[in-house]
């Protein structure tokens, strides 16, 4: 990571200890979000670090939309959403995923990702990898190609990476 990319991770990552709950250290991108220099170098650095040879990006509810739309159009590929239930019109196919407590249903529009199609999947931060795993899961139900798995932020020592199985990992930050 260049300097001045390794620097904007901490001057513009917020830090909140005990949310949304007890010994969650909580990782508010929101800094970096209203600064429009450090989005730029960010988007421009993190483009250059993923596959390009893509066709689409995919990327999840909420903050997988702020990074993944401006790194989308960088890249000069689509953009996909993949939104929690009941979200997108039309025929959505749905993924039900075990959370620690209870279960979250994702969705992606029908159409929207072909079959054969080479996809990158994004997210602003790796934590358990749980939300991740069943993106990709999700992707590849559409028989498309989850040829990378991408994060602004991946937190080490949760097993996330191993989540993941084969798909090459691009993170730009890498911390405990
Ligand atoms: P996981 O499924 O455990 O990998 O969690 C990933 C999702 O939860 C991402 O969409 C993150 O935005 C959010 N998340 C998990 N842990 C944190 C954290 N420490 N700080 C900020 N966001 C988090």
């Amino acid at each position: 990571v260049p300097p001045e990319i390794a620097e904007i991770e901490r001057t513009h990552i917020g830090l909140y200890q005990d949310f949304p709950q007890p010994g969650v250290l909580f990782r508010d991108i929101t800094p970096l979000l209203r600064d429009p220099k450090a989005m730029k170098s960010v988007i421009k650095y993190w483009a250059s670090t993923v596959p390009g040879d893509v066709d689409l990006i995919v990327g999840t509810e909420a903050r997988g939309f702020v990074f993944g739309a401006p790194l989308a159009y960088e890249m000069d590929r689509g953009f996909v959403p993949v939104r929690k239930a009941g979200k997108l019109p039309g025929k959505p196919t749905s993924l039900t995923y075990d959370l620690e407590y209870g279960s979250a249903t994702i969705e992606i529009a029908e159409n929207a990702v072909p079959k054969g199609s080479r996809v990158l999947v994004l997210d602003d931060l790796l934590a358990t990898g749980g939300t991740a795993a069943a993106t990709i899961k999700l992707v590849e139900s559409l028989g498309a190609e989850v040829v990378a798995a991408s994060f602004l932020i991946e937190l080490l020592g949760l097993g996330g990476r191993d989540k993941l199985g084969d798909i090459p990992l691009h993170t730009v930050w890498s911390i405990q």
